[in-house]
């Protein structure tokens, strides 16, 4: 499964909002380091149109599809070189493939800040130095290789070793890589040297209860801040989203949603918004045993969509027969699509739509 770890300093409220996403009891307690071990939890994404299709198509089981959430514990300064959980706190970034950065930005004298005020646009710089140090060290040892493979004068070694230099470069001016312009297949050194800094980023400012819609004056500074950042920004309150979570009643968490001027929990938001940042579409299988959704990131084609159900259906991928999403909802059966003539059969190059509802002709 994909996996998105929760970062920011201590006391920002990473354990409130892991709580809230997965409904797990995490130790959210009012002392730095209270989160030593990361947490993993995996959350369901929310989906009207799973929801729908399982309206018409009636099925004994319905199987959202899932995100790994991580709990990372609280990075502080010097984290790069070795203090608090520094480096176990790094290693876990590494494995993660999208990071949910919290900013504290309310306001609340019993809660310890470790640098005693509030103020997102610092912390959010101290964070910022930590991965960029760490990944400094990362390139510096990368930079090493490229220069000895690009010894013998091998063109593709040379041309690796120049991209490898511009990143070095770009980060010791203190920029974290995803801020570097390269071509989409320079970007693959990325991924070989696993920068901390190069994947993909979403800022979730935590505010105080009465600012979860407008903001307050906190999310306005950090909005200026980043604003050149191509990054989301997302505001929640951690400790309502908390509270929210532990309803069980459906109906009753909705009608606290719309008590607070809001149209749906946080964390809905939240999980839909690092689908998005993941580049991740939905397809969908919906047969009478079970509707399902399943994940795959924007521009598979259709055997390689076969292949997150079974790798068997990828190697003996013969054909698709594919039905969008709105014609299924508007024939209201596969049955009924067929019939209309709008059932696609489709090939092997077939890029598949988010909302596809497909079934797969595959070879044993
Ligand atoms: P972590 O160290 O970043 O994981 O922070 P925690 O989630 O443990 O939260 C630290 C303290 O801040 C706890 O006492 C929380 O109850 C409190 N807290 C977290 N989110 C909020 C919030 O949105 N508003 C307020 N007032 N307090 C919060």
């Amino acid at each position: 499964a994909l996996k998105c770890g929760i970062v920011g300093l201590p006391n920002v409220g990473k354990s409130t909002l892991f709580n809230a996403l997965t409904s797990a009891k995490a130790l959210a307690a009012n002392f730095p380091f209270a989160t030593k071990e990361p947490n993993v939890g995996m959350i369901t994404v929310p989906d009207k149109r799973l929801d729908k299709l399982s309206e018409l198509v009636n099925p004994q089981k319905i199987q959202p599809t899932t995100v790994e959430i991580v709990d990372i514990a609280g990075l502080i300064k010097g984290a790069s070189q070795g203090e608090g959980l520094g480096n176990q706190f790094l290693a876990n970034i590494r494995e993660v493939d999208a990071i949910i950065h919290v900013i504290r930005c309310f306001d609340n004298d019993n809660v310890i800040h470790v640098e005693t005020t509030v103020d997102p646009v610092r912390d959010k710089e101290i964070i910022d130095t930590e991965l960029v140090l760490k990944d400094l060290e990362t390139a510096e040892k990368a930079l090493e290789k490229l220069k000895k493979n690009a010894k013998g004068g091998d063109k593709q070694a040379v041309a690796k070793l120049e991209i490898g230099q511009k990143i070095y470069d770009h980060l010791s001016e203190g920029l974290s890589a995803r801020d570097l312009e390269l071509e989409d297949a320079d970007k693959e050194i990325f991924k070989e040297m696993s920068l901390l800094t190069a994947k993909p980023i979403l800022y979730v400012c935590n505010v105080d209860e009465g600012s979860a819609l407008n903001g307050n004056d906190h999310v306005t500074r950090f909005k200026e801040l980043v604003k050149n950042e191509d990054a989301e920004i997302i505001l929640v309150s951690a400790a309502i989203e908390e509270e929210i979570a532990e309803l069980e009643d459906y109906e009753e968490k909705m009608e606290f949603v719309s008590e607070m001027g809001l149209s749906e929990p946080g964390t809905v938001r939240l999980i839909i918004a690092s689908y998005k940042l993941l580049n991740l579409i939905t397809y969908f299988t919906a047969g009478v045993k079970e509707v399902r959704a399943w994940t795959i990131t924007k521009g598979t084609k259709a055997p390689g969509a076969a292949g997150v159900i079974h790798t068997d259906f990828e190697k003996g991928f013969i054909r698709a027969e594919v039905i969008g999403y709105d014609a299924f909802v508007h024939y209201g059966s596969e049955a009924a699509v067929k019939e209309a003539g709008k059932m696609q059969v489709e090939g092997k190059e077939y890029v598949v739509k988010d909302g596809d509802v497909m079934h797969f002709r595959f070879n044993v």
